[in-house]
């Protein structure tokens, strides 16, 4: 049986790779949403000065192996998506991390690197395919089926569906409503941040949960397609070095210059070095436009009550600036 750690990059591309591993016959088992369990596993054995978001990684791949009896691991190492930035580096490393924490695991890894052509992507599934025992004619069906299946799901993302209505949409095969989700209510909040931030609902304490209770909508860099984002985060006098920063600072952009949004809320992970970059170059933007912005740091420590009243505040704030 082959494990799917459901952390970081999993929030990006779990669709696509299950597909993916389920039409070649692998049989997967994906862990489950993050708990109070998996992030004590995770700062268990990951090194105090890392991130949270991969601490929490950790903690998902040892619940793997030792709750859920895994014979392998997937992880691949995502190096570059687009032309010419990288990923994180913590992204291009992350299987020797894991590797060198958990020495008896078997790790199934392949490198993924779109900077090399899109040949050469196609390439590293055909080759992890080949580590799992599949043919190359069957694993390009698998990859088709997994590329269409991720193409309707960025699809419905990019129309205004949130990430768990996509999720459910493509999986039930249920047809688009014709409302677009996110021009509900009088309060449109953008929330700049890593999917792997606010989809994990037990790490982000449920805040786009607690957004929607409050009577607010949002959205999220993954609701904005590709060539916006790109063309709006190359107004940055320098060229940001790292793919999904510059999807967050693209979008926040996007949202700030078109009126789209009333206020921005970035949510970012202590430690986290490109973040605290992306701070600054947002506060900055806000303040020329006079979009008010809220910025919260996730770690092991956040707390829930803390989080609901300044959250609370921003949105009466908002509604306040509004009127
Ligand atoms: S971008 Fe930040 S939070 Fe994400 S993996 Fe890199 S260091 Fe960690």
């Amino acid at each position: 049986m082959l494990g799917l750690p459901r952390a970081l990059l999993y929030y990006k591309y779990g669709l696509l790779w299950e597909t993916f591993l389920k039409n070649l016959g692998i049989d997967i088992v994906t862990s489950p949403p993050t708990s109070k369990l998996i992030v004590e596993m995770g700062l268990d054995v990951a090194e105090s000065e890392i991130c949270m978001p991969v601490k929490i990684f950790y903690g998902h791949v040892k619940y793997l192996i030792e709750k859920q009896k895994v014979d392998a691991v997937f992880l691949p190492r995502m190096v570059a998506i687009e032309k010419p930035a990288y990923t994180c580096p913590k992204f291009l490393g992350l299987p020797d991390m894991i590797q060198a924490a958990f020495p008896e695991a078997n790790i199934i890894s392949e490198t993924f690197n779109r900077k090399k052509g899109l040949r050469s992507y196609y390439q590293s599934y055909i080759n992890l395919a080949e580590k799992l025992g599949a043919k190359k004619w069957h694993s390009i069906k698998a990859l088709l089926k997994a590329e269409k299946i991720s193409y309707e799901f960025s699809k419905k993302l990019h129309s205004g569906d949130s990430f768990s209505e996509a999720i459910n949409k493509v999986k039930t095969k249920k047809k688009d409503s014709k409302i677009i989700n996110h021009n509900r209510s009088n309060i449109r909040v953008g929330v700049a941040a890593h999917s792997y931030n606010i989809y994990d609902e037990y790490y982000s304490l449920n805040l786009l949960n607690k957004l929607k209770s409050m009577g607010a909508t949002y959205i999220t860099p993954d609701n904005v397609p590709h060539n916006i984002w790109a063309k709006y985060s190359n107004k940055l006098p320098k060229f940001l070095f790292w793919t999904y920063e510059r999807e967050l600072v693209g979008s926040a952009f996007y949202w700030i210059e078109k009126g789209m949004v009333d206020g921005i809320i970035y949510v970012m992970s202590f430690a986290c070095g490109p973040d605290s970059i992306v701070q600054y170059v947002l506060e900055d933007e806000a303040k020329k436009f006079g979009i008010p912005m809220l910025t919260i740091v996730l770690d092991e420590h956040s707390a829930e009550a803390g989080l609901i009243t300044r959250i609370e505040a921003f949105i009466d704030m908002l509604e306040r600036k509004k009127r």
